[in-house]
């Protein structure tokens, strides 16, 4: 029930209509008797936004797109991750602190785990964008990693967790495909269009394909990574574990992961993205 003790967290970014978030973090407070309620919030102007929150001492934020880096100069305190990846999906409200955290690669890492073995394998990760960026961070610790992205100057900007980065290439996803254990598709390739950064005949049998694009669930990545015999993750494991990284950071709860995935393909079969 919503009385005067509710506490409120928020979703922050634009556009945030078709977040899954609200449909995972409002079932996971009823199923946990917590007295808190999960809104989304289109924001134009962050740092009146930041104020705002501020102001009405909102519990803890989720931070989207725009807003990942751009939030950074408003924060009180950075975790060593996300000061280290420069980039911010979750904020802790401790007595008027705001505190930055990056859920991110571990929410990667942990759908990963869910599958296979990461640690000393060799993992191919495409793209660096906020999300790569996260992964590279995160899995450089365990395993020997290298990223491609499109504009090579960003995956090369990764080199400073100890990875490879080159340009993302026809002839680069040959070699390092020949050479990967694991591959993650970081781009956002595959996100409402049926397009693969990948050529399917680089994909051979054995292949670990994880692809953090969960709109469809079955993207042509992983579409044609099964064809080919590959173990294949979907993007929704990611965002139920970096979702529920956020969750225990905000309550102390280690949430129930089959649950959580159980309302975000509810809410991705609902219509939500
Ligand atoms: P971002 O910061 O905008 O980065 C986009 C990345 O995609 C960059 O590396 C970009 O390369 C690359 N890219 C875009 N179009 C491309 C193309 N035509 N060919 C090759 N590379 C291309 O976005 P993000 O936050 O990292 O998110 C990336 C994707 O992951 C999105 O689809 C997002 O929805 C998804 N995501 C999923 C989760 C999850 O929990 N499952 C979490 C975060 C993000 P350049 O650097 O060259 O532009």
């Amino acid at each position: 029930m919503i009385n005067a003790k509710t506490k409120l967290y928020a979703l922050i970014g634009k556009p945030v209509e078709h977040s899954l978030s609200p449909a995972i973090h409002n079932p996971l407070f009823k199923k946990y008797n917590i007295n808190s309620v999960y809104l989304a919030f289109e924001v134009d102007d962050l740092e009146i936004a930041i104020e705002g929150v501020r102001g009405l001492k909102i519990s803890g934020l989720n931070i989207t797109l725009p807003y990942k880096e751009k939030i950074l100069p408003f924060l009180d305190e950075l975790s060593e991750e996300a000061e280290a990846i420069g980039s911010v999906n979750t904020v802790i409200n401790r007595k008027g602190k705001l505190i930055g955290y990056n859920t991110d690669g571990i929410g990667a890492l942990r759908a990963l785990e869910r599958f296979t073995n990461v640690k000393d394998k060799r993992v191919l990760i495409l793209g660096a964008g906020g999300a790569g960026k996260a992964i590279a961070y995160t899995l450089s610790k365990l395993a020997e990693v290298v990223v491609l992205n499109r504009t090579e100057r960003k995956a090369k900007a990764l080199e400073r967790f100890g990875v490879k980065g080159e340009k993302l290439n026809k002839e680069n996803l040959s070699r390092y495909l020949t050479w990967a254990e694991i591959v993650i598709n970081a781009t956002s390739v595959g996100m409402n269009e049926d397009k693969s950064v990948v050529p399917e005949e680089f994909l051979r049998k054995g292949l670990v394909v994880f692809d953090i694009v969960y709109s469809p669930l079955e993207t042509k990545l992983l579409r044609e990574a099964k064809q080919r015999e590959c173990l294949t993750i979907d993007g929704l494991w990611m965002l139920v574990y970096q979702g529920a990284e956020s969750f225990r950071l905000w309550t102390g709860i280690k949430a129930n992961i089959e649950f959580m995935r159980k309302k975000a393909l509810e809410a991705l079969e609902g219509g939500s993205i």
